[in-house]
C-alpha cells in the first residue's frame, strides 16, 4: 500500500479543471494525493457510454481504491466543456446520474458529484456511495 491518503477524481481532459478539482478533493477528502482519471466530458461518458467503456473506467477506479486505499471518488463536470457542450442544468443532471452510476459499482467509497463553474470554482452537486457523512 502506498503511503499517504489517496482520493480519486474522474475529471475532464480539460486542463482548466484538474487543479481546482484536485485542490477541492484534497481539502474535502483530507487527501494527500488525488489519483485522476481523465475523459472528455466525464459526466456525459458515465451516463451514456457503452458497458465496455464503463467496465474499463471501473477498472481504473478500482486500482485507485485497491492499491491506494482511496475511499473518496469525485466526479466533475464543468463549464465550457468542449466534449459535452450543454447547458449547466443538463450537466448537473448528468453529474447526479453519474454519481449514481459510480455509487452502483459497490466500492467502499463516498462519491461526490462536482460542478466546476464559470469562475473555475467547485460547487457540490450531490453525494452518494457506501460511505455516508
Ligand atoms: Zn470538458
Amino acid at each position: 500500500m502506498a503511503t499517504g491518503v489517496f482520493a480519486t477524481a474522474i475529471a475532464c481532459i480539460d486542463g482548466r479543471v484538474q487543479v481546482p478539482v484536485s485542490e477541492w478533493v484534497k481539502q474535502n477528502a483530507h487527501a494527500d494525493f488525488v489519483d485522476t482519471i481523465t475523459w472528455p466530458g466525464p459526466d456525459n461518458m458515465l451516463t451514456t457510454a457503452s458497458q465496455a467503456i464503463l467496465d474499463e473506467v471501473r477498472k481504473m477506479v478500482t486500482i485507485s481504491v485497491n492499491a491506494h486505499g482511496s475511499a473518496f471518488i469525485a466526479i466533475a463536470g464543468h463549464y465550457d466543456c468542449a466534449a459535452f457542450p450543454v447547458e449547466r442544468e443538463r450537466h448537473l443532471a448528468a453529474i447526479r446520474d453519474a454519481v449514481a452510476v459510480v455509487a452502483g459499482w459497490g466500492l467502499p467509497v463516498r462519491v461526490a458529484g462536482l460542478w466546476v463553474n464559470d469562475q473555475w470554482q467547485i460547487e457540490v452537486v450531490g453525494y452518494g456511495g457506501a460511505i455516508a457523512g
